[in-house]
């Protein structure tokens, strides 16, 4: 049995359902990530985990006990928060050592259980320092080894990374799956930063609008999104207007009109003359003067440079299809001597596999 299971559960403020019948389970060990724009829900699904809102209908199942009647204090679970909610007048070591002191532990365990969660966090030096004589990654680590110290079965983590800038934010991405895979409880976390929740997680739940849109590692919400909204949401992807015009055992042809015929991998329950988009991320896209075309697996379009964005690593390659379409493409600049293989207006081609790209 998973270590938790959140079966259909609806919570509404008023008229207004913040979460719309979701049900998804969770294993043990799992970093498991909740990840969508504001206001989709993802916090209200995480503080009914806590126990600090209560479900309108569904259960919430925890190591096989239902937690409909357990308060926020009796549940294997601790929250981190993005702003920290360390108490200013404590030490760290008194911080991290607070919840046990409210279970009466005894000193010499206190002592011992505080010392491995500094340890854990590396704050090993900072244990007599205050708050306000920490940089807000110590801070946030502190919060961490507070939450962890009497190893929850769940850690509940809401946007904890937000107020850091970008670098340390990046660091501390990287400390988070250590601590994570070091300590192995069950980490649930909350970010509406799609790059975040596909560098931390074994798996991601994308919500919108109270609901689960798709539940997946990151390697298929990033390949393979569901429908518009996913592909939209994770990372920059081109949704190029398509009709199905031929159905194959495994692959179909899909028209993109005022451009051309293209392949796509065959999708269950689609007809002839259904219309969606073919998705399609930006690196798969091959981009030259002119391509070899000995790939039977690969179609070729003609396009213009609209406009180049150089990045440093790789730069942006905004090519117009000859029906006026956009279509982002980048490639890498590996090569020392080149900071950009084409300029605004060059004629181009662009070629991509079949398997690509994904008819939505
Ligand atoms: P954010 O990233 O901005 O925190 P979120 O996805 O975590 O967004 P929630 O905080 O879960 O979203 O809120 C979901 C919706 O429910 C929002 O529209 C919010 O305004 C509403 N909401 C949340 N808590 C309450 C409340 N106590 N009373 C009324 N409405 C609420």
């Amino acid at each position: 049995m998973a270590l938790l299971e959140i079966r259909d559960v609806v919570k509404k403020f008023g008229d207004f359902t913040a979460v719309n019948h979701v049900s998804l389970s969770i294993e043990a060990g799992e970093f498991f990530t909740l990840l969508g724009p504001s206001g989709c829900g993802k916090t209200t699904l995480l503080r009914m985990l806590a126990g600090f809102e209560k479900p309108d209908h569904g259960q919430i199942i925890l190591d096989g006990q239902d937690m409909a009647h357990v308060p926020p204090e009796k549940r294997p679970v601790h929250t981190v928060f993005q702003n920290y909610a360390l108490f200013p007048h404590m030490t760290v070591a008194q911080n991290i050592a607070f919840p046990l002191k409210m279970e009466q532990r005894p000193e010499a365990e206190i002592k011992a259980m505080v010392q491995e969660a500094l340890e854990d966090v590396r704050l090993q030096q900072f244990a007599t320092r205050f708050p306000h004589e920490l940089s807000g990654g110590q801070r946030q680590r502190v919060a961490i080894a507070r939450a962890l110290v009497s190893r929850p079965r769940l850690l509940l983590l809401d946007e904890p990374l937000s107020a850091l800038d970008a670098k340390l934010r990046e660091q501390m991405q990287i400390e988070l799956i250590t601590l994570q895979k070091e300590v192995g409880v069950t980490f649930v976390y909350v970010t509406h930063d799609q790059g975040e929740a596909l560098a931390l997680s074994h798996r991601i739940a994308v919500m919108n609008k109270g609901k689960v849109e798709q539940l997946d590692v990151p390697e298929t919400i990033y390949s393979y999104p569901k429908n518009r909204f996913v592909a939209d949401f994770i990372g920059q992807c081109n949704l190029l207007d398509a009709t199905v015009t031929e159905i194959g055992a495994e692959r179909m042809k899909i028209e993109i009109a005022g451009v051309g015929i293209a392949e796509a991998q065959k999708v269950e329950g689609i007809e002839i003359g259904t219309k969606g988009a073919l998705s399609l991320r930006p690196e798969k896209i091959k981009l030259g003067v002119t391509l070899p075309a000995d790939d039977a697996d690969e179609v070729h379009f003609k396009g213009q440079v609209h406009d180049c964005l150089y990045l440093g690593d790789v730069t942006i390659y905004i090519i117009e299809l000859e029906n006026g379409t956009l279509v982002e493409t980048m490639l890498p600049n590996s090569d020392p001597g080149k900071a950009k293989f084409f300029d605004d207006n060059d004629l181009v081609e662009l070629a991509w596999r079949f398997d690509a790209g994904h008819f939505l």
